[in-house]
């Protein structure tokens, strides 16, 4: 894939507001830039959007799973004409929160500032900097923070986590589609995840996905030792709370391996990234054969060294990685049970050499 394509499609994305609950405007882009490329998405009742590029017949389908929130601010109430009461929703540590921390109030993206803490939870005072114009009522903020910027080779974003995950899944179908693959993919693109994946645990309880499909979690997960930004996509084997399949994840193997040895520039890495708990454990814990990939992330969650809050970062051709390794995969499902059986087939051989020079010296 083109990486100028990729990051005109993270730019379109990146620069839709977005928190738990409040993902209207990256779905409306979603669905804009599916309209655009002929690629059939549809809403399920939760929300959730479901895209399919279904033009390989019987075969096994593969489903990239990706969300569209990222950690925000709820709007709960209004205390005045200019202050409102608002909770953080999603995983940021306590002591992040200060008093004159710079936010923007959704829709009309209005300057604010966080006030004082009421209560213990993560709920504030927020007021609309002086002179800024209120013209609908506010819902959700963000961090004030850059929405979409490339410098160096890296993406930096308010909310890297987990908008490039959707910019990845389209960047796949848009690019199978014009290859006119025979594939069988369906992006799913979800709600609510920072708050405790709600979107793909509601469609993963209503089985909306054909019960053998092989399901692959998308994130940007916190850089870890191992696991570092800018050395390739990462093979997630797990994260905080599951180990993922180990025929899953190595059928994504085997197609790496591949991709590094004929493709100059593709990277990859092979971790578990524990820093979180993503998708793919609620796709397992419901029976589904369940995989994940990701980009390492810079500023996890915005959250930047000495407890500032900063915009999130990967880097462009790790991002770059995760498509091709997605469409390799994708044109490739068929090979699944021959990929898979690499390694088997090799320690029975291995197995028998062993027994003979074993039983062969045995005795001594
Ligand atoms: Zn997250």
């Amino acid at each position: 894939m083109d990486i100028r394509a990729i990051r005109t499609l993270a730019g379109r994305l990146l620069r839709q507001p977005t928190a738990p609950y409040h993902e209207h405007a990256v779905r409306s882009e979603v669905e804009r830039i599916c309209g655009e490329h002929g690629l059939e998405s549809r809403r399920d009742q939760f929300g959730n959007v479901l895209v399919r590029l279904q033009t390989g017949g019987q075969r096994r389908a593969m489903v990239l799973a990706a969300h569209m929130d990222h950690p925000g601010f709820e709007v709960m109430r209004g205390i005045s004409a200019k202050s409102w009461l608002v909770r953080f929703r999603g995983g940021v540590p306590d002591d992040h929160f200060r008093p004159g921390l710079r936010i923007r109030l959704m829709p009309g993206n209005v300057p604010a500032r966080l006030g004082r803490r009421v209560g213990t939870e993560r709920t504030f005072v927020a007021s609309a900097a002086a002179g800024a114009k209120v013209e609908a009522a506010p819902e959700f903020a963000m961090w004030d923070l850059e929405p979409f910027a490339v410098r160096s080779g890296r993406i930096y974003s308010r909310a890297c986590d987990d908008v490039v995950g959707v910019a990845c899944i389209l960047a796949t179908l848009v690019e199978l589609k014009k290859r006119r693959s025979r594939v069988n993919v369906i992006g799913v693109i979800s709600r609510a995840e920072e708050v405790g994946f709600h979107g793909a645990l509601a469609v993963a309880a209503r089985r909306s996905l054909p019960s053998n499909a092989l399901v692959v979690s998308l994130e940007t997960s916190r850089e870890l030792p191992g696991a570092r930004i800018g050395e390739g996509v990462i093979l997630r084997v797990g994260d905080r709370t599951s180990v993922f399949d180990s025929d899953g994840m190595r059928y994504l193997g085997e197609i790496a391996g591949e991709l590094k040895e004929k493709r100059a520039g593709f990277e990859y890495q092979r971790a578990l990234m524990s820093g979180g708990t993503c998708e793919a454990t609620a796709y397992q814990e419901y029976g589904y054969q369940t995989t994940a990939v990701c980009v390492a992330l810079g500023n996890y969650h915005n959250c930047a060294p000495r407890k500032k809050i900063a915009e999130e970062y990967v880097s462009l051709s790790d991002t770059l990685n995760m498509v091709d390794l997605l469409v390799a995969a994708a044109r490739r499902m068929e090979e699944f049970p021959k990929l898979v059986g690499k390694l088997p087939m090799r320690l029975r051989a291995m197995g028998r050499e062993a027994q003979e020079a074993l039983a062969a010296t045995a005795l001594g």
